[in-house]
C-alpha cells in the first residue's frame, strides 16, 4: 500500500537562500508505516552547516532583527500562528507521512504548535528587566535582558515540527538568530515551518535550517565558537555528546532528553480513569513520547486486578497507517529502532520480567512494510532491572509494586531520569504529598500528558538542562546584563590625588 502523493524536494535554507547541499548529496525519506517514498532531502555537512551559521551571525552582528522593538518580533510570530492555521491541513498530513503517526494526532501537534507561537508572540516584550535599588539618588542600576546571540537549534523524530516550535518561537521572541537541524529522518514539517517563517517577513539570515546526519550536519551546532547556544532535545547519549561538544567554547546549553517516567496507580484511585490513562501514558504515539508513563507502578492490593485488565485492553489496541481511520496507533519510526525496542523486550526478560502481552511485531501480514510493534506489558520488574531504569522509546510498559506511600516515592524517584510523572488517588492530601516528594519536571495528579504554553517543561538529574515553555522557555534565548550608570561622575580619590597633578 503506497499512502503518499509525489514525493517532496526539501532543500537547505542559508542567508535567505534555498540551496542544494554543497555536495549535491540527498537522503530518501520513508514513511514508517509502510516504507514508500515520501521525500528526498539535501543531505548537508559540516561546510554547509559552517556556511549556515556565519549567515546567522552575520545576521546577528549586523542587525536590526535583534534591536527591533519585542513586540515587532512577537508581531511576526503571531503572523507565523496565522499562516500555521491556513496551512494546517497540508502540515498535518506532512507531519503524518514522515513520522508515521496518526493524522489525528498530527492535527493535535499543529494546533499545539500555533499556541506556542502565539504564547511567545504574546510574552514577547512583557519583561523589560527591573531597576535595582543603589541607594543614592545619582545612580541608576537597571538589569536589562539581550538575546543571547546565536543558536543552534537541534531537534528529534517524535513530535519535529512542535519541538522546533519550542525552539524557534522563543528564541526570534527574544532577538537571536538560529540555525535549526531537525532530525535526518523527519525534515519537512520544519522545511515548511521555514517557508512560513519568510512569508511572515523573516529577514535573510535571521532563521537558517539545514539537514542531514547528526554527527556531520549537526555536530558544528555544538562545537562552532560562533555559536552562542546550542538547545538540543534528543536521547541521552547524545545529550551528553552535545554537552561535551559545547564545553570547549562555553557556549550556553539547554537540553531536553529522555526519560524513564513513574505512573504511580494507587488503590484509591478512581480506577477507570487509572486504567484508561495508564494505556494513553505508554502507548500514545506507540510509545515515542518523552514523557510517556513506561513505568507503571501499582500498588499490591489493586496489581492482579489493574493488570490483568490493562493486558486485556492492550491487546485489543488497533495498530494502522496514519489514514487508517480504524488504526489507534502507528509505526515505530523505522526498522532500525524498531529491532532495539524488540532486543529491550528480551533482555528484560533475561534479567526476570515476565512478558504479559505484545514483545513482538503483529503478526497481521498487511503491517509487514511497516515498522509495527505490539503494545507490549512487562510485569513483576523491580527498579534495579536495567529495563526498569533505561528508556525503550517504544510501546513496553514495565510494572512495579509497593504497599506504602513512602515505598510508592521511593520506586518513583529511583531513576536517573526526572522527566514527569503521575500519581492517581482520590486522597487530595495524599496526591498532594507525593507530588510535592518526586523529583520530575512535571507532575500530573489524576491525568496524564496534558501539557501548557504557559507552565516550564523539562527535566531533572539527566533529563536535561534548563526549561522549555513558560517564562523560562524565553529566559533560556536572554542574557541578564546589569547596567550601571553614574548621573553625577566625580573622581574617586581611590589612589593619591597627587596623581592628577600632572
Ligand atoms: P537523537 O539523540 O538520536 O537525535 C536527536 C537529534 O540530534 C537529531 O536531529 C539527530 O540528527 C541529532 N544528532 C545526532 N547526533 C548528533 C551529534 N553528534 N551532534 C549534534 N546533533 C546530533 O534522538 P531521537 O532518536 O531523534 O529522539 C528520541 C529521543 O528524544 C528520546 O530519548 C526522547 O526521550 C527524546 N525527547 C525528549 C523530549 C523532551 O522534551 N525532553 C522531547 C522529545 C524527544
Amino acid at each position: 500500500m503506497t499512502i503518499s502523493a509525489e514525493p517532496y524536494v526539501a532543500q537547505l535554507f542559508i542567508d535567505g537562500e534555498w540551496v542544494p547541499s554543497a555536495s549535491g548529496a540527498t537522503r530518501d525519506i520513508r514513511c514508517p508505516a509502510d516504507g514508500s517514498l515520501v521525500g528526498i532531502a539535501a543531505e548537508a555537512d559540516e561546510g554547509d552547516t559552517d556556511r549556515a551559521i556565519q549567515a546567522a551571525r552575520r545576521a546577528f552582528d549586523v542587525g536590526p532583527w535583534n534591536t527591533l522593538a519585542a513586540t515587532e518580533r512577537g508581531a511576526l510570530l503571531n503572523r507565523v500562528a496565522d499562516f500555521l492555521e491556513r496551512d494546517a491541513n497540508k502540515i498535518a498530513r506532512a507531519e503524518a507521512l514522515d513520522t508515521g503517526k496518526r493524522l489525528v494526532e498530527a492535527n493535535y501537534d499543529v494546533a499545539d504548535v500555533v499556541r506556542s507561537f502565539r504564547y511567545f508572540a504574546g510574552i514577547a516584550g512583557t519583561d523589560a528587566g527591573r531597576v535595582v535599588d543603589t541607594t543614592s539618588s545619582t545612580t541608576i542600576s537597571r538589569v536589562v535582558y539581550d538575546p543571547v546571540g546565536v543558536c543552534g537549534l537541534i531537534t528529534p523524530w517524535n513530535y519535529p515540527l512542535l519541538q522546533a516550535s519550542w525552539k524557534v518561537a522563543p528564541a526570534l521572541a527574544a532577538g537571536c538568530t538560529f540555525v535549526i537541524k531537525p532530525s535526518e529522518l523527519t525534515p519537512h514539517t520544519t522545511v515548511l515551518l521555514m517557508q512560513i517563517l519568510v512569508e511572515a517577513g523573516m529577514p535573510a539570515g535571521v532563521g537558517n535550517l539545514v539537514l542531514g546526519a547528526g554527527p556531520t550536519a549537526g555536530a558544528p551546532l555544538s562545537s562552532h565558537p560562533d555559536i552562542d547556544l546550542v538547545s538540543f532535545t534528543g536521547g541521552l547519549v547524545t545529550g551528553r555528546a552535545v554537552m561535551a561538544a559545547a564545553s570547549a567554547s562555553v557556549k550556553k546549553v539547554a537540553l531536553e532528553l529522555g526519560g524513564k517516567n513513574p505512573n504511580i496507580v494507587f488503590a484509591d484511585a478512581d480506577r477507570e480513569a487509572a486504567l484508561d490513562n495508564a494505556l494513553t501514558a505508554v502507548f500514545l504515539h506507540s510509545g515515542q513520547v518523552c514523557s510517556a508513563g513506561a513505568r507503571l507502578i501499582v500498588e499490591e492490593s489493586i496489581h492482579d486486578e489493574f493488570v490483568a485488565e490493562l493486558v486485556r485492553r492492550a491487546q485489543l489496541i488497533r495498530l494502522g497507517g496514519p489514514f487508517d481511520p480504524n488504526a489507534e496507533t502507528g509505526a515505530l519510526i523505522s526498522f532500525a529502532h524498531r529491532d532495539k525496542v524488540q532486543s529491550y523486550v528480551e533482555r528484560a526478560c533475561a534479567e526476570g520480567a515476565v512478558l504479559r502481552c505484545g514483545g513482538t511485531p503483529p503478526a497481521d501480514s498487511t503491517l509487514a512494510s511497516g515498522s509495527y510493534f505490539l503494545p507490549t506489558i512487562l510485569d513483576e520488574c523491580h527498579s534495579q532491572m536495567r529495563c526498569v531504569q533505561d528508556e525503550s522509546f517504544g510501546p513496553v510498559m514495565t510494572v512495579e509494586t509497593f504497599v506504602t506511600e513512602e515505598e510508592a516515592i521511593a520506586i518513583g524517584n529511583d531513576t536517573y531520569y526526572g522527566l514527569a510523572g503521575a500519581v492517581w488517588t482520590q486522597d487530595a492530601g495524599k496526591a498532594q504529598r507525593v507530588a510535592g516528594r518526586l523529583r520530575h519536571g512535571t507532575i500530573w495528579i489524576n491525568d496524564y500528558h496534558p501539557y501548557l504554553p504557559q507552565a516550564e517543561w523539562g527535566g531533572f538529574k539527566q533529563s536535561g538542562v534548563g526549561r522549555e515553555l513558560g517564562p523560562s522557555g524565553l529566559h533560556e534565548y536572554l542574557e541578564p546584563k546589569h547596567v550601571y550608570q553614574n548621573l553625577s561622575p566625580a573622581p574617586s580619590n581611590w589612589f593619591n590625588p597627587r596623581l592628577a597633578e600632572g
